[in-house]
């Protein structure tokens, strides 16, 4: 019912960008679950994964085909109310464009496997689509969605939901959505407090203290396919070398390294690591990507 959720409506106009969409919408219904959507003849094709996208290809995925859903639909972020199909937060986890050799992705998907390149924040290079054939015998139309062995690709450890868990679009993790936007179950009395003797202080009153603003929750910058270099004042060039995207934050208690997926690689980089303790500012978050040639 479109006049209790905030989901928008079917069908305003087609995709006016050059690629074809694709967004991943992190979805807290009966059930959590991450809906893959590739823009495909104007609408989104769906799939709901239940454990989300893994970048190990030995992970396989199940991804069950849902039905379309309106091109609009890409953007929505927020909560659908209770009662509502599919009601429970919804943020967007990952977006971005995707492509593919297939000259005819809907026919490839009435068939049953599409490969597709995916240009994302979180995810990148080449996943399959593919129909399981003879298993189950509910009606539900299962499929695998598993990466390829690429250079995006990582084996043993680490999962890119739980180590980036939050929307690509507000920043906000699912939970906090639920709160903000004030359907989640409201506590009936204040939670109890523990008596206070002393007031607590107050930062501003102590000497030198500084107002600063919150540090943010960075991800690394992840580049995006351009036909010509941007030019101008504002950039520098430089030859790209191969290597690790890497966020090095430097703090007073040292030096740590985290990778794309929120590993702490400072033990890999240790020359690195160095060479930003000596760097002369005192907090500093540097994106980057690391190569140590002479190894
Ligand atoms: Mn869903």
């Amino acid at each position: 019912d479109f006049r209790k959720t905030p989901e928008p409506g079917a069908g305003r106009g087609q995709s006016k960008r050059a690629k074809p969409i694709f967004v991943i919408q992190k979805h807290d219904a009966t059930r959590l679950h991450y809906d893959f959507r590739l823009e495909i003849n104007g609408v989104l094709a769906s799939w709901a994964v239940p454990k989300g996208p893994s970048l190990d290809p030995d992970d396989k995925r199940l991804a069950v085909h849902v039905e379309d859903h309106p091109l609009d639909y890409a953007t929505f972020e927020g909560v659908i109310p209770k009662g509502e199909y599919g009601g429970g937060p919804v943020i967007v986890w990952d977006n971005g464009s995707w492509e593919t050799d297939d000259p005819d992705p809907a026919a490839a998907v009435r068939k049953g496997k599409l490969t597709v390149t995916l240009h994302g924040k979180k995810l990148r290079g080449t996943w399959t689509l593919a129909r399981m054939r003879g298993r189950g015998d509910d009606d539900k139309d299962n499929w695998l969605l598993i990466t390829q062995e690429d250079e995006f690709a990582t084996t043993g450890g680490g999962s890119i939901v739980d180590d980036l868990p939050r929307s690509v679009l507000s920043k906000r993790a699912i939970g906090e959505l639920a709160q903000s936007s004030g359907h989640a179950p409201k506590r009936k009395t204040k939670p109890a407090k523990a008596p206070r003797d002393v007031a607590p202080p107050d930062p501003s009153a102590i000497t030198n203290a500084k107002r600063v603003k919150t540090i943010p929750e960075y991800s690394a910058q992840l580049c995006t396919l351009a036909d010509a270099a941007p030019s101008g004042e504002g950039w520098v060039h430089e030859i790209k070398f191969d290597g690790y995207r890497l966020l090095a934050h430097k703090t007073a208690k040292g030096v740590t390294l985290i990778s794309r997926n929120g590993h702490d690689w400072t033990a890999r980089f240790r020359p690195i690591a160095a060479a930003v303790r000596a760097l002369p500012c005192d907090t500093c978050v540097i994106d980057g990507e690391a190569t140590i040639v002479d190894a």
